[in-house]
């Protein structure tokens, strides 16, 4: 039995969303801009004796077999690299489920990080994206953190500086939101809208947060069938309380708005707080992390 090896896992937000084409393959290909936030679960490795990997979280209701990403990803590295020994996973999940955070997806990428640490397999990561993309679109972008463009099905990533400094509302209501479902209910040949990417690259390398926020535009929005309402009042509440702009994260359901000013922020998440449709909210910072 080794020590444990005690790891992070960020959430991310999508500060814009398009998505260009439904492929063959059942993926789409998207252009987003990923931002990395400093909400984290916690996962521990450690080596066991025997050869099971065990899984153990804080929710009951979240599977501990191959279902869990977590699993996955310990999985896929034990095979590539012949280890046979067993592994426990302890799981602290503080990042909403279900919510366009990529709780899971970050997660896996904490396990693949962790295994390559634990085992000290020198695997650099590129090689690490690989497989992480091989188990969830979002890994790739979970293991490279911080700012970036993320193209492809998400495995096509360029690193952008860090945003300006702001203060991130986010509100996850009491229901969740199923990725495939929006994916499936969305109608991309009617779709209109589609936020200006590069324009927000542009902002993003210029440090202009006002050229940022004022871009920020998620297509999956339209398809979140009779949830839309819901959605659109916690983005309209959050600009009436001082957001500089508000949108769904990913595919849903949590809802953030970008605040220059924390006091104004944490106002705003009180007053948010008393509505029965929030379940969960916090004040958070982006995770700027240095390109250099
Ligand atoms: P994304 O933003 O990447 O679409 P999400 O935040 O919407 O992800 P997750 O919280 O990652 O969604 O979880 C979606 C589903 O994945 C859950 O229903 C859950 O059963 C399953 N899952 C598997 N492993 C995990 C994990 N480690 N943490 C959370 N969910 C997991």
């Amino acid at each position: 039995m080794s020590q444990p090896l005690h790891l992070k896992a960020y959430a991310k937000i999508n500060l814009a969303l398009d998505v260009v084409r439904r492929r063959e393959d059942g993926y789409h290909d998207v252009r987003m801009i990923m931002q990395t936030i400093r909400l984290f679960d916690r996962l521990s490795l450690r080596i066991i004796s025997g050869n099971e990997i065990r899984i153990s979280t804080n929710l009951p209701y979240l599977p501990s077999n191959e279902d869990n990403l977590v699993y996955r990803a310990i999985d896929i590295i034990r095979s590539h690299y012949g280890i046979k020994d067993g592994i426990e996973a302890v799981l602290e999940k503080h990042i909403p489920v279900a919510a366009g955070l990529a709780g899971g997806s970050s997660d896996a990428a904490a396990a693949l990080v962790g295994m390559n640490q634990l085992f000290g397999l020198g695997i650099n990561q590129s090689k690490l994206m690989e497989y992480g993309v091989s188990l969830g679109a979002d890994i790739p972008f979970c293991i490279m953190r911080g700012t970036a463009l993320s193209e492809g099905i998400g495995e096509v990533l360029t690193p952008l500086p860090p945003i300006p400094d702001c203060w991130i509302l986010l509100v996850k209501p009491t229901f969740s939101m199923s990725t495939k479902y929006v994916y499936q209910n969305l109608k991309l040949d009617d779709q209109t809208f589609h936020p200006a990417i590069d324009d927000m690259v542009t902002a993003i390398r210029e440090g202009d947060l006002p050229g940022i926020t004022s871009r920020m535009g998620n297509v999956l929005e339209s398809a979140v069938g009779n949830r839309l309402s819901d959605i659109t009042v916690l983005k309209n509440s959050m600009l009436e309380l001082g957001a500089e702009a508000s949108l769904m994260s990913g595919s849903g359901s949590t809802v953030f708005g970008i605040f220059t000013d924390k006091d104004r922020a944490s106002q705003a998440l009180s007053r948010l707080s008393a509505d029965p449709i929030v379940h969960h909210g916090t004040v958070i910072a982006p995770f700027q992390k240095s390109l250099h």
